[in-house]
């Protein structure tokens, strides 16, 4: 049991695999809900509140979210709906989000400061839709829907970017992205040097 919780490497900006578009999951098995525990390790550890599949050099369409230790944020103190039901987004982590499908956003949009793990320590303001409703599977293969806001819609927005080869980055306007720029390219150098194997046998 205690192997299985090994971290794994976490790619940075400049691994290819971050840019790549992600495939559905087809397959609920043991090896897969290994792979979302050691995710979930390997965010832990690095301080994160949400990883994608991509991160770890796996090119599914799967991302984690907890917000656990974010809880006392008072932006994080309204309620979501997690299928028809009205419960606090704390009793619903660590969850895990499979062929996930936005299929709503407000209109009202929010900045909030964004950050990844695979741009370490860097951080820079993001706007996104204030409020989400997505779509999707949970390791079982059983289907939920998810309605959520602020802090929480947030990380949803960017985990289900990162499954598509968006990083926030990409939403910077040239002038903040000329400021970070020095910084970017030293972690790209890390990056690309990166000989980082998949951790399961290729889908
Ligand atoms: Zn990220």
């Amino acid at each position: 049991m205690l192997a299985s919780m090994a971290v794994l490497p976490i790619c940075l900006l400049g691994n290819p695999v971050l840019r790549s578009k992600a495939s559905e999951v087809s397959i609920f098995d043991e090896s897969r809900k290994t792979l979302y525990r050691q995710m979930l390790e390997t965010m832990r550890r690095a301080d994160g509140i949400g990883i994608a599949a991509q991160q770890v050099a796996w090119t599914e369409r799967v991302f984690l979210i907890d917000l656990g230790a974010a809880s006392t944020r008072s932006d994080l103190v309204a309620s979501c709906r997690f299928d028809g039901q009205l419960v606090s987004p704390k009793s619903l982590m660590p969850l895990v989000f499979i062929n996930p499908v936005i299929t709503e956003f407000s209109e009202k949009r929010a900045a909030m400061l964004d950050g990844c793990l695979s741009i370490s320590k860097l951080f820079g303001s993001v706007e996104r839709a204030l409020a989400v409703s997505i779509r999707f599977w949970d390791p079982e293969g059983k289907e939920h829907t998810l309605s959520c806001e602020r802090l929480f819609a947030e990380c949803v927005q960017h985990e289900f970017e990162h499954l598509d080869g968006i990083l926030w980055i990409d939403h910077l306007d040239a002038a903040a992205r000329a400021r970070l720029r020095p910084r970017l390219e030293a972690i790209e150098r890390r990056g690309r040097q990166q000989k980082i194997s998949s951790p399961l046998a290729l889908p």
